[in-house]
């Protein structure tokens, strides 16, 4: 990680004269009085002036300076680790990003935001946070007089994330948004505003561009390993059991927003490109209780400007199925299952052959909050700034609209 360079962490150590009486490197060895001597080999004493005394055991040269150990076993020097807190203590938040926080190098958490304080107890408790640390959703702005709190991870309902992240920023703080950003361009747009007056550094939770194998798939389409991308397929499916925020529509639910977006991320990342043109079509089926706010499935297809189309469609009442394929001229790429926590798999296919690539996998959580915290203790920009969330934003917003009117709509730029 750039954070942690290894010559930065050597030290140049001047031998001291207490390493000089050790003996524990070679050529060292220690007078009979255990005095130290910085002069080297000591000459021999005569046995005896009067030539009655007792011999006297030969004296030990010591070490002289210049021959101190090369390698002297010293502690690697500690990374200081951003302070976080984690707002919102839902399925995400308990079962995914606190538990990664132990696989951090830069990234601790250090406090709680949560409309239960018996529950935010427990996890302070389990985590060894400081009770004085938690807080809820009326005292949150408070963070702001915490000095061991540098980012505030917002993983709260969508239609919440705009107004936390602004009050976080005006607060001090730098922010870590889950995806998508929030549920309107004009909200995305203040967001990024904010950040800006506030002078601090606003991330989207984009998981994916910090874990290995979908970074190698966006390599390989930027260097057109197996020609220009044609077309681009995508699903992401799941069943949602209610009650489940993803089917309110007041808390910002429904499919596009919450699993159709990374369809939409990854065929902005394999083409590099930003659509120009939307269609869709969704299904709200009546007979299911589940789907009175939102729809079931939409499905839509994106026109870039170098002519890449991409079909994708999400649903909240199918199996999970997370992948999608990279249509090249002379072979394609697959990622499936492309979007998930773990166990990713991508693989080519080229003429009549076909090979995976066994790529080491990471903690998508980890990777993603010590990039952050590397942003913030060393003041580096982010990969997925506001921006990248503002422009899914104008795709979603743009799909939203292809599926009310039934007509092709142009994204807004
Ligand atoms: P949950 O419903 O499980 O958790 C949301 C939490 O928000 C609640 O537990 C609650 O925490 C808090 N909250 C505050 N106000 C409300 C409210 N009015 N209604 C409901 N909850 C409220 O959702 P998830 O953890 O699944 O999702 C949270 C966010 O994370 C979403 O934006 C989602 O898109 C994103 N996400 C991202 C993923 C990724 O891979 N990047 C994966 C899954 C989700 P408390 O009780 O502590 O107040």
């Amino acid at each position: 990680m750039d954070a942690i360079n290894p010559e930065a962490n050597r030290c140049d150590v001047t031998p001291s004269a207490a390493l000089l009486g050790v003996g524990a490197f070679a050529g060292a060895r220690s007078t009979s009085t255990g005095q130290a001597s910085r002069s080297g080999p000591t000459p021999p004493t005569p046995s005896s002036a009067a030539g009655s005394a007792p011999a006297t055991r030969a004296p030990v040269p010591l070490a002289p300076p210049e021959a101190q150990p090369p390698d002297l076993k010293l502690p690697e020097a500690v990374a200081r680790k951003a302070g976080w807190a984690v707002v919102g203590l839902g399925q995400l938040a308990l079962e995914e990003v606190m538990p990664a926080f132990r696989e951090c190098q830069l990234s601790r958490p250090v406090a709680l935001v949560s409309g239960h304080p018996e529950k935010a107890r427990k996890v302070a408790d389990a985590y060894g946070l400081e009770p004085q640390n938690i807080y809820a959703y009326d005292n949150f702005d408070q963070l702001a007089a915490n000095p061991a709190v540098d980012v505030v991870y917002i993983i709260l309902p969508n239609s919440l994330h705009a107004d936390y992240t602004v009050r976080a920023l005006k607060a001090g703080k730098h922010v870590l948004c889950e995806k998508p950003m929030a549920v309107t361009v004009a909200e995305c747009e203040q967001m990024i505003a904010a950040a800006q007056q506030a002078n601090r550094k606003l991330m989207i939770a984009y998981r994916l561009h910090y874990e290995p194998l979908n970074r190698k798939v966006m390599e390989l389409c930027a260097e057109k390993a197996l020609g220009p991308i044609k077309t681009f397929s995508s699903s992401n499916g799941q069943n949602v059991t209610a009650p489940n925020i993803r089917l309110s529509a007041t808390l910002g639910g429904g499919p596009v927003g919450d699993i159709g977006i990374y369809s939409i991320n990854a065929a902005r990342y394999c083409t590099g490109e930003e659509p120009v043109e939307v269609t869709a079509v969704a299904h709200q089926p009546e007979d299911d209780p589940r789907f009175r706010e939102v729809p079931e499935s939409v499905a839509f297809t994106l026109r870039f400007p170098s002519g890449v189309l991409a079909q994708c469609d999400c649903s909240f009442g199918a199996a999970p199925s997370r992948r999608y394929r990279v249509h090249c001229a002379e072979g394609f790429i697959d990622m499936d299952p492309a979007f998930d926590y773990r166990g990713l798999r991508l693989s080519l296919k080229q003429g009549d052959e076909k090979a995976e690539l066994l790529i080491g996998q990471v903690n998508h959580f980890a990777a993603e909050m010590d990039h952050f915290s590397d942003c913030v203790l060393n003041g580096k920009d982010p990969r997925t700034p506001g921006e990248e969330g503002l422009a899914d934003m104008r795709v979603i917003a743009a799909i939203e609209e292809a599926a009310r009117t039934g007509r092709a709509v142009r994204v807004a730029g």
